[in-house]
């Protein structure tokens, strides 16, 4: 992955042995390790990012980037327009698909382009409104039974055809099970830069450049990121980072009905059945009110105590990955970076420290309560309310004290 934001299909880097000196500085600037010196010049491996920071520290100017024939003759005028990908199961559109609505409006304002959106599946006809509501200008409906059932082959040569034909300039989806699987199958067909779990979204006016911002280095750097010489730009945002606009049933807008040709719908991808996993019965981001339990708990049983609160609130559980790598809950519960990104009115923090990578799933939620019996730790920094002290005398009296208030 280009860490410099740089287009790895569209540069190479080039060595001029004829200028290298083999003084070894491209060796030591190379985070990568990627560089190495042999018989008096540098020879540059498989690891290499095409960062640049070996071409800057050269000397002798025997290190350069050359630009393919591809970036000297793609035509980026030609593309316009801002997608979304809009998701489509169990007979309901994904609200992801509405929060990148919202966002995609704000950018196709800015750019002064039309907000487009595909559906695609079985059925799918009759939701055109619904996404003009929610601030598409043009609605492509590709509906067809072969579409019935979720397959990424098919779903990807869809949506491709589609982006090839119309030529958006940027193409954003969903970070979802269904997204994470299509989307990058779609960038690679296309040769396109594609920037994942996108945590905030702009757009430069002038050139339509899409600045893609998303945590890297483990969450402890926010990096934006372009791609300046492939179109479209492909963006995916997790569920609950972008907020949807109020449905507007008067808006206007057009539905654009795509016939697709047979052979685009052959797929190599039986499906034998599909099940609803945990993961959808637990949909923790559709919760308003989260108790979250982390290592501070010491064991499983510490989610029978904070289970009693979720009840008493009408709330679910969530928890850290501490507590879940340690096997007292399963993954569909886990908020943070590798986990899900939550937005509840109310998340109630117990023993949880607060790491960035946890912090980054829930600070946006509306109110937070953390308890926790070390007064520094970073989760009450971004409390709305703190209590210092043991979770095990804290939240029996908690709920105790709820469940009075609610009689
Ligand atoms: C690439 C990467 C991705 C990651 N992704 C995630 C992620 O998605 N989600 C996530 O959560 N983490 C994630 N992590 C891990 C993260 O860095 C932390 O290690 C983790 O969040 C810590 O979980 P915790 O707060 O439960 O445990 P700890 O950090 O150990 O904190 C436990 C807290 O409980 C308090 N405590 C202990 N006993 C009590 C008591 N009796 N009463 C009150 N308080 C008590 C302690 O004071 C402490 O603050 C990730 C890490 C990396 C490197």
């Amino acid at each position: 992955m280009p860490v410099s934001g740089t287009d790895l299909g569209a540069d190479m880097l080039i060595v001029d042995c004829d200028k290298c000196i083999g003084c070894g500085v491209c060796e030591e600037d190379c985070p990568f390790g990627a560089i190495s010196v042999e018989n008096g010049c540098a020879v540059v491996g498989d690891s290499c990012t095409l960062c640049g920071a070996c071409v800057e520290g050269c000397e002798p100017g025997a290190l350069f980037m050359e630009e393919t024939e591809k970036r000297q003759t793609l035509d980026l005028d030609s593309w316009s327009g801002i997608w979304v990908f809009a998701e489509f199961r169990h007979g309901i559109i994904a609200q992801v698909s509405f929060e990148l609505l919202g966002i995609g409006r704000t950018l196709a304002d800015e750019r002064g382009v039309s907000l487009s959106t595909v559906l695609i599946g079985k059925g799918v006809d009759a939701y055109g409104d619904q996404l003009i509501a929610a601030g598409a200008d043009i609605v492509y409906l590709v509906d067809d039974p072969a579409l019935d059932q979720y397959r990424e082959d098919v779903y990807g040569n869809v949506l491709a055809q589609l982006i090839r034909e119309k030529k958006p300039e940027v193409v954003l989806a969903g970070a979802t099970a269904i997204g994470r699987s299509v989307i990058p199958q779609v960038a690679t067909v296309l040769g396109a830069g594609l920037t994942a779990d996108c945590t905030k979204l702009a757009i430069r006016k002038d050139d339509g450049m899409l600045l893609q911002t998303r945590p890297a280095f483990g969450g402890n750097i926010m990096a934006t990121i372009e791609c300046p010489h492939s179109r479209p730009q492909m963006a995916t945002v997790r569920p609950k980072v972008m907020t949807p606009l109020d449905p507007d049933p008067d808006r206007v807008g057009e539905v654009v009905r795509i016939e697709v040709e047979n052979k685009i719908l052959e797929s190599g991808i039986e499906v034998l059945e599909t099940v609803l996993s945990e993961q959808e019965q637990v949909n923790i981001q559709e919760i308003d009110v989260l108790i979250a339990g982390g290592r501070g708990l010491e064991n499983e049983k510490g989610f029978d105590l904070i289970r009693e609160l979720a009840d008493e609130l009408g709330g679910a559980l969530a928890a850290s990955r501490a507590a879940v790598d340690a096997g007292w809950i399963s993954y569909p519960h886990q908020v943070g970076q590798t986990g899900k990104t939550v937005c509840p009115k109310l998340y109630i923090a117990c023993g949880i420290s607060g790491a960035i990578q946890h912090a980054v799933g829930m600070q946006s939620a509306e109110t937070v309560v953390a308890i926790n019996r070390d007064e520094k730790a970073p989760i009450f920094d971004i409390a709305t309310y703190g209590i210092v002290g043991d979770l095990f005398e804290v939240v029996p009296v908690l709920a105790k004290r709820i469940k009075e208030a609610r009689k």
